[in-house]
């Protein structure tokens, strides 16, 4: 399993990327679906369980874990946490908080997530009062909707954990782009022995990498809420204007921007990482309609429609539409 993984990853870091290709953007009204060689729906349903990329992936047929079997959770409310109190009494009290909001990246009287370990400004949460009894953050709010059985996405649905985490690491390697260094391993405290004196969970692509292949991961969403960390510690450790804190950020936005194709359709995903000169010639398991798209300055050309949102539509383009 490690041969093909390796070899898909240095396919991602040396070919030109599909993204490219792929365009957010208003289906026009001359779209026109054609329907080409589609499967029908009941054959597809068959296929259901077929393994998107056997090749490549051992499929243990085991299914992504349920919200209360993540580890998360299990740590979580062993004690109540205080919910209010200055940072750096924080620190010596508990231990098991940041000291510095999620939002504002600052110290202060702070609300203490349950779940988690980060902590918010009441102001900067916008809430009309402080919360009573315990309470979860925005981002665990997020990891247990998309973790949950009934609310989780189309997309989470349809991977197991293996497929998740091999999904996931096609992402990081497009988040390993040129310039990123200082972020492929931890911070190093014997350089910077206060580290630990201000970051409270240090992150880095790698540590994020393993944490994939433990499969620590149950969504999209909690990959994307642990790589956050990265940029708050660097913004606290280096400064918001920081050089290191503008590669940080290109990583976050490289790392929404792979998530949110991946949450628009794993196969497809798979199939531009994997960037095979026929990859509009297979379907996925569950078809896309074709459209006629275009982008500003380019004329009307044949794409895939994705995924459909707010009266948008995601779509890849066909062939080479970028000359
Ligand atoms: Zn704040
Ligand atoms: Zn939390
Ligand atoms: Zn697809």
């Amino acid at each position: 399993m490690e041969g093909p993984l390796e070899k898909d990853a240095e396919k991602v870091k040396t070919k030109k990327s599909d993204e490219d290709r792929s365009k957010r953007m208003e289906c026009s009204d001359g779209a026109e679906e054609v329907a080409g060689e589609m499967k029908k729906y009941s054959d597809v349903k068959e296929e259901e369980n077929r393994d998107v990329h056997k090749d490549d992936v051992e499929v243990k047929g085991q299914v992504l874990p349920l919200p209360d079997a993540q580890p998360d959770k299990n740590l979580a409310i062993a004690a109540p946490k205080k919910h209010k109190r200055p940072a750096h009494a924080a620190r010596e009290q508990d231990g098991r908080n940041d000291c510095y909001c999620w939002l504002c990246h600052r110290e202060g009287q702070v609300l203490c997530c349950e779940l988690c370990p980060r902590v918010f400004h009441t102001r900067c949460l916008r809430l009309p009062a402080e919360p009573e009894g315990d309470w979860f953050c925005p981002e665990c709010e997020k990891v247990t909707m998309a973790e949950c059985v009934e609310t989780q996405s189309k997309a989470m649905g349809l991977l197991t954990a293996d497929h998740l985490c091999y999904l996931l690491r096609l992402a990081l390697q497009r988040m390993k782009h040129p310039g990123t260094e200082p972020f492929h391993r931890p911070v190093s405290l014997e350089q910077h022995p206060d580290y630990t004196e201000h970051v409270f969970h240090p992150m880095d692509l790698g540590t994020l990498e393993q944490n994939v292949m433990k499969k620590m991961y149950g969504c999209t969403e909690a990959f994307v809420a642990d790589t956050k960390w990265i940029l708050h510690n660097c913004i606290i450790f280096n400064g918001a204007n920081h050089k290191l804190t503008a590669i940080a950020k290109s990583i976050i936005k490289v790392c929404e921007h792979e998530v949110n194709d991946i949450e628009a359709c794993p196969e497809c995903y798979l199939i531009a990482c994997r960037q095979q000169d026929n990859w509009f010639c297979e379907p996925c398991s569950k078809p896309h309609s074709l459209v006629w798209a275009k982008v500003k300055g380019f004329p009307f050309w044949p794409a895939r429609a994705v995924r459909e949102r707010d009266g948008q539509v995601d779509v890849r383009f066909f062939g080479q539409h970028d000359r």
